[in-house]
């Protein structure tokens, strides 16, 4: 049941080890500043732009979000609980905190507001498109995708002209063609929830992003990914720990 839920995080006895606190950060310079993107773990990050705590995902097991800078905006992708966790969100929310999620997030928080594929919002500044996230291949028992499509939001943000995609969970779905100029993206790769080292090569070469970070990649092991894109050199896979 438990496994149901998730959509591919295993505790592994990690409910046992502290959360850990000092998280590995890349920084990217922008127009308008530097972007720092700390990589909280599995879908988890939080970019640090303007003074900005910007959360995707906050899951608790993660990090002791508590003692962690409170949030300005918090993405939500979608409602599986590893993505969508109403304490970690209480953990970092102030007076002013901006909350954006899916639908499927249920029951949300009364600060929350509903985005869905293809909408367009600015938060503090910053332009973010939603993009669509499901399976095409990968479904359950009875036949239902694990994410069935228009349920769940992939994010495009930009900060200043620097975009960085946070696909969600997805499979490598035709519409990332259309994605375009992206400098990072964030692709999920395990199994059987998201995609195969395979699939997440061939979305990366539909949009070519300067830099990849396979995230959410559980047991998947993210070299393979690397191996895969050694022949594609516009494209530069780096590896976090974004299990
Ligand atoms: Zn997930
Ligand atoms: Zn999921």
């Amino acid at each position: 049941m438990l496994r149901l839920l998730l959509c591919g995080f295993f505790f592994m006895g990690s409910m046992n080890i502290p959360a850990q606190e000092n998280f590995a950060s890349d920084v990217f310079k922008t127009a308008a500043g530097d972007l720092k993107i700390t990589f909280i773990g599995h879908g988890s990050l939080l970019f640090a732009y303007q003074g900005r705590m910007i959360y995707v995902d906050p899951f608790g097991p993660l990090a002791d979000f508590s003692r962690l800078p409170k949030a300005n905006v918090i993405f939500v992708t979608h409602q599986h609980q590893d993505h969508f966790d109403a304490a970690a969100i209480e953990s970092l929310r102030q007076e002013n905190t901006q909350i954006f999620l899916s639908a499927s997030c249920q029951p949300y928080p009364a600060a929350g507001r509903v985005l869905k594929n293809g909408d367009r919002v600015t938060a503090q500044g910053i332009d973010v498109t939603v993009v669509p996230a499901y399976n095409v291949v990968h479904k359950r028992d009875n036949g239902v995708p694990f994410h069935p499509s228009g349920e769940g939001n992939g994010y495009v943000f930009a900060f200043a002209s620097l975009r960085i995609y946070v696909a969600g969970d997805t499979e490598n779905i035709p519409e990332m063609a259309g994605l375009k100029d992206i400098a990072v993206a964030f692709l999920p790769m395990n199994l059987p929830y998201t995609m195969t080292p395979e699939m997440a090569a061939q979305a990366a070469r539909a949009f070519k992003p300067r830099i990849l970070y396979p995230y959410h990649f559980s047991s998947s092991d993210p070299r393979q990914l690397v191996e895969l894109l050694k022949s594609d050199p516009g494209i530069e896979v780096r590896i976090r720990k974004m299990n």
